[in-house]
């Protein structure tokens, strides 16, 4: 069986093809519950929008994952610790579904409690990014995050973007998830009406990724995704080595880790 379920919508007229894609992180549920509450209703106007639940086994088992980061193996080419994975083999499957379409919004949230709700997108997607219902929009994050959905949609020349909807348990998140999905739609012109642009959003650019070299990762604080560094800070050990963050960067996705060479935070800078 597949470890995906799809959701298929066409409207009247012709029009674009896009993919909403949910549960890429099995326990990131607003856009499982998103779908479940707009997609019985839901008639487009134009065009084809194909809902994708992404990794069903993670899902069912409300984990990120169950063998490694879906959202690091959509590669045309997956290294082998990826390819015989249950998410490697899946990833494969909806890249085909990927190259049919135009535009893709994926839906996540954070582990981090407090996180705001932000958008990951590269400038091409900045005309859908600008309605999402989020004050934070973040850029340059292809070059960090190899094999994510998005980035996988921008190296085809296309539109991908991702909305992350606040902490993972925040109940607003299945709301920040519909209202994502209505004005995407809208924007993308698959349903009729206007979408007014979200005010005062910030921009920040991803500056760098780090990955522990030395042992596991123990972040210090739970810094707020975003969080604001004045100083120079301590963000956490790797392994007895202390890791600081030089000032004036912001912080997101800080979080403790075993393995080496893993993710453990992101610093970004806000654009002017
Ligand atoms: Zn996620």
């Amino acid at each position: 069986m597949e470890n995906f379920r799809i959701v298929e919508k066409t409207g009247k007229e012709t029009g674009r093809t896009v993919v909403i894609m949910a549960g890429v992180h099995g326990n990131e549920i607003c856009g499982i519950n998103a779908f479940e509450k707009l997609l019985p209703e839901l008639k487009l106007d134009k065009g084809k929008a194909i809902f994708i639940y992404a990794n069903l086994e993670a899902i069912k088992q409300k984990k990120r994952f169950v063998e490694c980061n879906l959202n690091r193996c959509f590669l045309k080419k997956q290294p082998d610790e990826v390819k015989n994975t249950l998410e490697g083999k899946t990833a494969v499957q909806i890249m085909k579904i990927l190259d049919s379409a135009d535009i893709l919004l994926d839906i996540h949230a954070s582990n981090s409690v407090d996180s705001v709700p932000f958008v990951i997108g590269e400038e091409i997607t900045w005309k859908f990014a600008k309605v999402m219902p989020v004050k934070i929009v973040s850029f340059n994050w292809d070059e960090f995050e190899e094999g994510a959905t998005d980035a996988y949609m921008n190296n085809l020349g296309k539109i991908g973007l991702c909305v992350e909807c606040g902490y993972v348990n925040d109940p607003k998140g299945q709301e920040r998830a519909e209202t994502a999905i209505l004005n995407f739609l809208k924007k993308a012109e698959l349903l009729k009406g206007k979408v007014k642009e979200t005010k005062d959003q910030k921009f920040f650019k991803i500056t760098s990724l780090y990955k522990n070299k030395y042992g596991p990762f123990k972040k210090v604080n739970d810094f707020a995704d975003f969080g604001y560094l004045n100083e120079k800070t301590l963000i956490g050990h790797d392994g007895d080595k202390e890791v600081f963050a030089e000032k004036e960067y912001n912080i997101i996705f800080v979080r403790d880790r075993q393995d080496l060479g893993q993710e453990c935070f992101v610093l970004a800078k806000e654009q002017n």
